[in-house]
């Protein structure tokens, strides 16, 4: 099933995209997809993201491999949808991208064991950690260069039918394929990665944990189209402007 937000006659309505058509349940009524705007199919209260968690991009960057996950969190604020402007922030001279897969959260979760982490997750969807990698560079805390407006796309749905432990994950540039890996080389694996955040902070429903980042993230430039795409969940798309 693939949960879709979208804004209809002005409205913000959610529904499930079944081809052409959204079906809306709560209204017993179907419209037709090209007549709404897809927006983020998520409004979190947090976004929880963790860093370095592919074996080969840890490789890539030579770094040895965490002892424990690395979390940061951007703010809801930082959230945009599929088709809607990156903007490039003035301070900074270089903004990357990060094709990640995230996971969505169904029910209030706290200090629950891997074994369970099934029973709080609602589905997968694309987010990109676009991040101002100077900023990131200058700073101690990764806080500012993570959580300008428009810094985290999420969509364009939420599948809800997916089995995350070996699918690609990528990323494209202009049409061109910047970065490829596959689940498999995370570090820390879903469930290990619910066990280990919940323990620290309560999660809600709709809050995003991205699972970080393949190989060969890169910068864009104002007039670039990013496009991060995940095996069986769809692609993702925005354009970054000044
Ligand atoms: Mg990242």
């Amino acid at each position: 099933m693939k949960i879709v937000r979208f804004i209809h006659k002005s409205k913000i309505c959610e529904g499930i995209l079944e081809g052409e058509d959204i079906v809306v349940p709560f209204e017993k009524k179907k419209i037709k997809a090209k007549d709404a705007r897809l927006i983020s199919p998520v409004a979190p209260s947090k976004i929880i993201l963790v860093g370095l968690n592919y074996e080969d991009h840890a490789a890539e960057l030579g770094m040895t491999r965490p002892k424990t996950p690395v979390l940061f969190i951007k703010p809801p604020t930082a959230v945009i949808g599929p088709g809607d402007d990156i903007i490039y922030p003035g301070y900074s001279q270089r903004v990357d991208y990060e094709a990640e897969l995230a996971v969505v959260i169904k029910k209030t979760a706290r200090s629950i064991k891997r074994d369970k982490a099934g029973e709080y997750i609602l589905g997968y969807t694309c987010l990109n950690d676009v991040t101002a990698r100077d900023i990131q560079t200058d700073d101690v805390q990764w806080t500012r260069s993570k959580s300008y407006d428009t810094f985290a796309p999420i969509g364009p749905w939420i599948e809800t039918e997916l089995d995350p432990g070996d699918i690609a994950v990528e990323a494209y540039l202009n049409g061109e394929k910047k970065q490829s890996s596959r689940t498999s080389e995370l570090i820390f694996d879903i469930p290990h990665l619910l066990e280990f955040i919940s323990g620290v902070m309560t999660l809600l429903p709709g809050d995003v944990i991205s699972t970080g980042t393949p190989p060969g993230v890169g910068p864009m430039v104002p007039g670039d189209e990013i496009t991060v795409k995940i095996e069986g969940i769809g692609e993702l798309t925005n354009r970054v402007r000044k």
